[in-house]
């Protein structure tokens, strides 16, 4: 989140200057042609066009497009700006309304358009729904758009083909990170519990905690029984035993951490001691800001 704040004020500042040098065009708006669609089930679509790094193509997290008899639930809801994108996409998936949403946590990148399918019902963690209250996206009359239903441990809605369980399992990426499964179709989405391979963001302002994520994630581990798909928050699909190896790799960063501290290293030093390559297909692009983090929460 802080990335792309940061990656934000650069593209502002960089749009300023080239607005002083020439009348600039504005940015095209996104359309549905530019998401990508996965189908996993004949009742359940993923729109990917998920991973950060180009601005351009990065429309927010994974959102899971559920079809059933009564209507269409969105895991989900992607960046506000792919708004009328996301909307077209979804219609060219289904004739069917929305009518029900599901956030996996606050995060504008995967609530930016809760507000775009009229009145519909919203579900979300407790503290999920706290910490939305909190964005100006939420603030005056869109507060209207924040869930209408919260769980606490776990919440089961619909049924058969349909049924949704949601899950808490602990402070990770945030303090109301979802897990969502699929029990019918043996699929979880894990939202940015588990976003990509590497180390994660932990909004300490939204009540994440590093420290405590490899305890959360064991937790959730533990709830992925009989699934063949996990639909991560912004990677590709990935398998159960992804998320196993992240909830080690995690105790492993926590544990890393800790020793190098208590070894009165500084976060430099305790970052050039942690090599991802025991883990294949990891990257190392946020672990000094997680190390920080585990620091600052440790103090
Ligand atoms: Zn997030």
């Amino acid at each position: 989140m802080k990335r792309l704040i940061a990656l934000a004020s650069i593209v502002a500042f960089g749009s300023a200057l080239a607005a002083y040098q020439a009348p600039q065009a504005p940015a095209p708006t996104p359309t549905a042609a530019q998401l990508e669609v996965v189908k996993l089930k004949d009742n359940l679509f993923v729109i990917t066009s998920s991973t950060p790094g180009n601005p351009a193509t990065f429309s927010g997290g994974n959102v899971s497009v559920l079809i059933t008899d009564s209507g269409v639930t969105l895991v989900d809801t992607k960046l506000a700006a792919w708004g009328q994108a996301l909307l077209d996409k979804v219609k060219s998936i289904t004739p069917k309304p929305v009518t029900t949403i599901i956030n996996t946590h606050t995060h504008g990148d995967h609530t930016g358009n809760d507000d775009k399918f009229g009145k519909v019902e919203i579900i979300a963690h407790d503290n999920t729904k706290a910490n939305m209250a909190k964005m100006p996206a939420f603030a005056a009359d869109k507060a209207q758009f924040l869930p209408s239903k919260t769980f606490t441990d776990k919440l089961t809605i619909g049924k058969g083909a349909s049924q949704i369980d949601l899950y808490y399992f602990g402070r990770a990426h945030t303090s109301g990170d979802a897990v969502v499964i699929f029990p019918a179709l043996r699929i979880a989405q894990m939202g940015d519990m588990f976003a990509w391979k590497d180390a994660p963001g932990c909004d300490l302002a939204n009540g994440g905690s590093c420290v405590a994520y490899p305890k959360t994630l064991a937790g959730a581990t533990a709830s992925l029984k009989n699934i063949d798909i996990v639909i991560p928050g912004h990677s590709p699909m990935m398998k159960v035993s992804d998320v196993q190896e992240y909830q080690r790799f995690m105790a492993d960063l926590v544990a890393s951490s800790h020793a190098a501290m208590k070894a009165g290293r500084t976060v430099d030093e305790a970052f050039a001691a942690f090599s991802v390559a025991k883990y294949p297909g990891y990257k190392n692009e946020r672990v000094k800001a997680a190390i920080q983090t585990i620091y600052d929460e440790s103090k």
